[in-house]
């Protein structure tokens, strides 16, 4: 290896006073034995973003990036939520390094992998994702409702790195690319494999949350798990639009049911009638309720503004 990579980690955190001092202490071990290694430079920076914490986690973070140089703090005006911190944290650093890491600040992400994801990045990946191998550590119910919500995702079509958090390694350029999406509705974990580039995986244990709690109460996870979905997918439309056809369908049975019954003289009078206009009407209105529904997904994929391709390599371009 000819030269030595100069790393940036960033760790969101909120209201994490109780887990700093243990985490930035694993961190700068860490960092000392990448240097030592020769895996990371001097440059290489522990980079924690406050995302508007009511308690002290500022002035813990200000004081540890006082006494180290490696660490270094972003301070976020507000409470802008995990996926905000961390696209700005990862947008504040990347003029400065060759690659970022991303993880949360409980360490429940085994940091001792960061070295195999920048050797990795040394080999020619711009993406590393950070995979969990299992999830004993976790509550049964946070278990089933994760597993659930990456198989939900891939039946409404996005394409996620299942078991992958927001645990990563991305280079500078594979960084440069996620900043050409100006969506406002973020959800990472969908994006990042939107950007495209080599990637490749490492995995790892997950442990359990040493100090604190969890900042993602039910409340948050099913309103992230709702923003995921209806952020990358159009498929809840679509639902309704096939829901439309198939009632419509439904109707032209239930019409020739009505009849047969009518000409039978099974039916009360107005019977018949009141059963083909509820289906039909019904078919109609879903259907249309789809329809509708189809423009304005396009108006929304527009609205977006993403990059529609990211150009990996110009061979032969001229100077
Ligand atoms: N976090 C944040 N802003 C928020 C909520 C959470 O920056 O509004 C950070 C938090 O400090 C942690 C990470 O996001 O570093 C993940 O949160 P947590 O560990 O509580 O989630 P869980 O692991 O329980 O899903
Ligand atoms: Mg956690």
């Amino acid at each position: 290896m000819d030269k030595s990579v100069n790393l940036y980690v960033v760790v969101p955190c909120y209201n994490e006073e109780a887990v700093l001092g243990e985490t930035s202490k694993r961190m700068l071990e860490l960092f000392d034995k990448m240097k030592s290694d020769r895996l990371i430079d001097d440059k290489s920076r522990i980079v924690f973003v406050d995302d508007g914490s009511k308690d002290k986690t500022w002035s813990i973070i200000d004081t540890l990036a006082k006494e180290h140089v490696e660490i270094a703090g972003v301070k976020l005006a507000r409470n802008a939520g995990h996926q905000n911190a961390l696209l700005g944290g990862l947008m504040t650093v990347k003029n400065d390094c060759d690659c970022a890491v991303s993880i949360d600040a409980d360490l429940q992400d085994d940091i001792n992998v960061i070295p195999e994801m920048v050797k990795n990045y040394i080999d020619g990946y711009d993406v590393v994702y950070g995979v969990r191998n299992k999830r004993d550590t976790d509550t049964v119910f946070k278990r089933t409702t994760a597993v659930g919500f990456y198989k939900l995702m891939q039946i409404m079509g996005v394409n996620i790195v299942f078991n992958h958090a927001d645990y990563r390694l991305m280079s500078r350029r594979a960084l440069d690319a996620l900043a050409d999406f100006p969506e406002r509705n973020l959800f990472l974990r969908g994006m990042v494999p939107l950007v495209g580039y080599r990637s490749t995986s490492v995995y790892y244990d997950r442990n359990e949350r040493f100090a604190g709690e969890s900042k993602y109460p039910l409340k948050k996870m099913l309103s992230f798990a709702f923003d995921g979905i209806t952020s990358f997918s159009i498929s809840p439309i679509r639902i309704i639009s096939t829901f439309g056809a198939a009632v419509c369908v439904i109707s032209v049975i239930m019409a020739v049911y009505a009849l047969v019954e009518k000409l039978l003289g099974n039916t009360d009078s107005g019977w018949a009638s009141l059963m083909m206009s509820i289906w039909f009407i019904g078919g109609v209105q879903l259907l249309s309720v789809g329809l509708i529904g189809e423009y304005i997904g396009k108006l929304y994929k527009e609205v977006k503004r993403r990059p529609r391709y990211i150009i990996e390599a110009y061979v032969n371009e001229r100077e």
